[in-house]
């Protein structure tokens, strides 16, 4: 829709708000809300002033900023009987009228500009898993945190007490009444349809009270805002149903952790350039990407991965990553080939390491940048290392993926060459910022650390 009839549509539908939503740095959304008399089709060229030291960027250059939304992006939303149109918005600078160099948006629209001779577009297929929770406490005065679940006969549930459960790591693909999530995904799903996002599948997953949303494919933005919009509606969907939703790569001890799996292709005058007639029916151009993404795949890390909570899910026996390799159907590599694609058009890899405590616009730019270098220097995964591998990474020792956020950020600070569309800046920044919040963290003494060192 154009500026024109989104205006209109606000007149017509009695819309009092309009919402302007923004990414901040680390990938969560911040809004202002603009009353309706200060909407019209010039903010859509002028934009609104806001104060952008809430982005998280506001150190690394000043803070007036203009937002600017883009009206591919809107969709409607409803609190408490009103009705509000959400748009998406980039940032631009206020001084240099300009976008923003730092805004993630930008950044990523910037990456799919630069692939321009590589590829037109780029496809994505996300994979969301998240658990849905009754409720989570959190105890300021001992900084205890208890997830509403039953351990005590060593089943986690998210349902009400009474009700069917099912055991740890069980879940799978259970159907109801075991599955107590099914009318809670439906809802969320509905709400997703309706806004155009086009799911492929909901199911239970491996975790009880754990679920899993995929999308079909689209282009490298909108999954990236997708993600996001995933994200808002399963909180808010699952929150009028007096329920908690955590995207936490590993929010519960001993249970499966949640990743978001992307998989990816390159398509170039219409034609997916993924298949071909190399190992896995994969095209030279995949092998190289495959090659590429695999050699930044530290560096990746810290945008894929980046809280340190990533690196407790990327450990053996939960069909998460622990090796940059690629393999056929394999769960336990950084890249599965999936074994069931006939479609040529739908030839593609899966990126298995990355999960949704990342700010996508970031992390698909990282990925897509660490692949496009593959093909520029004609990288080949076989004479690097990194397969075609068989049999179980777990019980390998090869090419180990990061051990944790502070390994992944210095290989960052020491491997971004190919990172073209970041600003400097922002990198060290980044960097700088999520080491300061891995020691951090681990600076706070564990609950696992009593149980071994207490009578040491
Ligand atoms: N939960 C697993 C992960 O952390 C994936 C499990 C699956 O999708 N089969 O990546
Ligand atoms: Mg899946
Ligand atoms: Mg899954
Ligand atoms: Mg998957």
């Amino acid at each position: 829709m154009d500026p024109k009839e989104i205006v209109k549509l606000v007149e017509s539908e009695k819309i009092n708000f309009i919402d302007l939503k923004v990414v901040d740095i680390w990938g969560r959304w911040r809004h202002v809300t603009l009353a309706r008399t200060n909407f019209s089709e010039k903010t859509f060229h002028e934009g609104v002033g806001f104060d952008a030291s809430n982005l998280g960027y506001a150190n690394v250059t000043n803070s007036d900023m203009i937002l600017i939304p883009d009206p591919e992006t809107f969709f409607i939303e409803e609190y408490d009987n009103e009705k509000v149109l959400s748009i998406i918005c980039d940032v631009y600078d206020a001084q240099t009228k300009l976008p923003c160099p730092y805004d993630p948006r930008t950044i990523l629209k910037s990456t799919l500009k630069l692939i321009d001779n590589v590829a037109d577009k780029v496809f994505m297929g996300p994979e969301y898993e998240f658990h849905i929770l009754e409720d989570v406490k959190y105890n300021v005065s001992t900084n205890e945190i208890s997830l509403y679940v039953d351990s005590s006969e060593g089943f986690w549930n998210a349902g009400k007490s009474g009700e069917y459960f099912i055991g740890k790591k069980r879940g799978y693909h259970r159907i109801p009444p075991f599955d107590t999530l099914m009318e809670i995904r439906n809802k969320i799903v509905e709400k997703l349809l309706e806004y155009g996002i086009p799911v492929k599948y909901h199911h239970h997953e491996v975790g009880s009270c754990q679920v899993e949303i995929e999308l079909n494919f689209v282009d490298a933005l909108k999954a990236a805002d997708y993600t996001l919009l995933v994200k808002h509606v399963a909180r808010n969907i699952a929150h009028k149903l007096g329920y908690i939703v955590t995207f936490m790569p590993k929010p519960l001890y001993d249970e499966a952790g949640n990743g978001m799996h992307v998989h990816q292709f390159l398509v170039k005058n219409g034609k997916n350039i993924f298949d071909g007639n190399e190992v896995y029916n994969l095209s030279k151009t995949a092998l190289n990407y495959i090659a590429g993404l695999l050699k930044h795949a530290n560096s990746v890390m810290a945008f894929s991965n980046p809280s340190t909570n990533s690196y407790r899910r990327l450990v053996p026996g939960f069909e998460a990553p622990t090796n940059a390799v690629f393999a056929l159907a394999n769960r336990t590599a950084a890249i599965r080939i999936p074994a069931y694609v006939k479609d040529p058009a739908k030839r593609r890899i899966e990126f298995r390491t990355i999960d949704a405590t990342c700010n996508p616009y970031l992390a698909f730019s990282a990925m897509i940048l660490a692949g496009i270098d593959g093909i520029k220097k004609n990288l080949d995964p076989t004479v690097e290392g990194f397969g075609p591998f068989e049999g179980d990474a777990y019980n390998q020792t090869i090419m180990p993926l990061a051990a944790n956020l502070e390994e992944a950020c210095k290989a960052l600070l020491d491997d971004n060459s190919y990172l073209t569309t970041f600003p400097e800046e922002l990198l060290t920044h980044w960097a700088n910022a999520k080491i300061k919040e891995a020691r951090s963290i681990n600076s706070i003494p564990h609950p696992a650390e009593f149980e071994y060192y207490f009578d040491a």
